[in-house]
């Protein structure tokens, strides 16, 4: 008899398991993907997304059609509690979704509660969307007068989207002056050399990079920064880094340090095998990797196999995360930083070689008519400056 297996969030590491769902069906099982968005917004198009070098339907999965059309359920909503035990969700309307197997791809959020800043004022760059929806108030306001904008954060986040705000406010015919607070350093972990190129590019374009001082809290529209200035700014973007939401430990399940659901080299949970996961919201046994998409998208046909072989009764499949990602900054000026192992390139032919891989994968998931559609932003009001309730309070 078939079985029902829930997906919970439909973001990178779901990609195979959502495209392929009628493999499931075929098979005579029930899937159903429980998600706050009828959409997913690709990450690494994050950056052009703010900038307009990408449209919204370039970079973004229709995943409530993608399930539909393919014989599946869609659930909107979030998920605010794991029953392991008696296999059942409970949901943010209140309801209660039972189910045989169940896959977590709820990703990461970034902090801003800790800030104290006025929530007008904030912009996680988490949800991806949220980016879009900052471009269009940014449109409308350097109209009106010059900005002053800031950047949290000198990670890759951080400095892709100190880049891509440049090409923004160039392109809208605006003025504005951006700080980026690069805490410790700017992209540290990162080659010197690429290092210095990022820094360079942002330099001589105006923007003003602060090392070595960090943000320590809002006071209304003004930064307090640890060397003890201020800064006044109308926008401020957050990019600190990500945490994953307190699903998994409000839920009693084993979990990493940083409250992800632990699972082993088959993505399942040590203690309840019929709990699967992937992406930001997980930390697998004995190894350490960072949360980036790349693994997501690694994670994904394992994840594909291993839930048809949990339903079906086959072997599974051991996830390697094998060899270190390529990563390529998208720098807002129409070239990119490559850097994968020693190696680092940079330029225009970067950016494009960014663009192509990136376009590629989009393709080979939108498989719901996403680039005909419009760009429109159904059921999206406004920037998502707090956690969602339940499962990420
Ligand atoms: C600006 C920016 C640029 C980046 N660029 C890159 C890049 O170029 N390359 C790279 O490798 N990484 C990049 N990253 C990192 C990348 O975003 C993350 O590692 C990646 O998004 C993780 O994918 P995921 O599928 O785990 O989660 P997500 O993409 O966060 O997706 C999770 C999904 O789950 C849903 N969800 C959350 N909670 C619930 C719930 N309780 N119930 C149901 N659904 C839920 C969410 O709405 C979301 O749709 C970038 C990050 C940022 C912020």
């Amino acid at each position: 008899m078939g079985k029902h297996l829930v997906l919970v969030g439909g973001g990178h590491a779901h990609a195979t398991v959502l495209a392929r769902a009628g493999d499931f069906i075929e098979r005579g099982h029930r899937v159903t993907l429980v998600s706050p968005s009828p959409y997913h917004y690709y990450s690494g198009m994050g950056p052009g997304l703010l900038s307009g070098i990408f449209r919204p339907r370039q970079a973004r999965l229709h995943v409530g059609k993608t399930i539909e059309d393919r014989g599946g359920s869609f659930v909107l909503g979030r998920v605010v509690r794991i029953g392991a035990d008696e296999r059942l969700l409970w949901l943010s309307d209140g309801g209660r979704l039972p189910f045989d197997v169940a896959s977590f791809n709820t990703g990461s959020h970034v902090p801003v509660a800790w800030t104290g800043g006025s929530l007008e004022t904030l912009v996680p760059v988490k949800p991806v969307l949220n980016l879009v929806l900052a471009r269009m108030e940014l449109l409308k306001a350097l109209k009106r007068e010059p900005l002053r904008l800031l950047v949290v954060g000198g990670g890759a986040a951080g400095v892709e989207v100190a880049g891509n705000l440049w090409r923004l406010v160039r392109e809208a015919g605006g003025e504005a002056g951006i700080t980026l607070v690069a805490g410790h350093g700017l992209l540290r972990g990162a080659p010197p050399r690429v290092r210095a190129l990022a820094r360079r590019s942002l330099v001589r374009r105006g923007l003003r990079i602060l090392e070595g001082v960090h943000l320590k809290s809002f006071q209304g529209q003004r930064a307090r920064l640890t060397d003890g200035s201020t800064l006044d700014c109308d926008l401020a973007f957050v990019a600190v880094g990500v945490t994953p939401s307190r699903l998994f430990v409000n839920s009693g399940l084993s979990t990493g340090h940083r409250g992800e659901l632990l699972v082993d080299g088959a993505l399942h949970s040590p203690d309840h095998p019929w709990l699967f996961g992937g992406g930001d919201c997980i930390a697998i046994q004995g190894l350490r990797l960072d949360k980036v998409g790349v693994y997501a998208v690694r994670q994904s046909p394992v994840l594909h196999h291993n839930l048809l072989a949990a339903l079906e009764g086959g072997s599974f499949r051991r996830f390697s995360a094998g060899s270190a990602p390529m990563l390529i900054l998208n720098m807002g000026d129409g070239t990119g930083i490559l850097w994968k192992g020693g190696l680092t390139w940079s330029g225009g032919m970067v950016l494009r070689l960014k663009n192509v891989i990136d376009l590629r994968f989009m393709r080979k998931f939108q498989v719901s008519g996403e680039r005909e559609e419009a760009d429109a932003l159904p059921g999206v009001s406004s920037i998502e400056r707090e956690p969602a309730t339940g499962a990420e309070a």
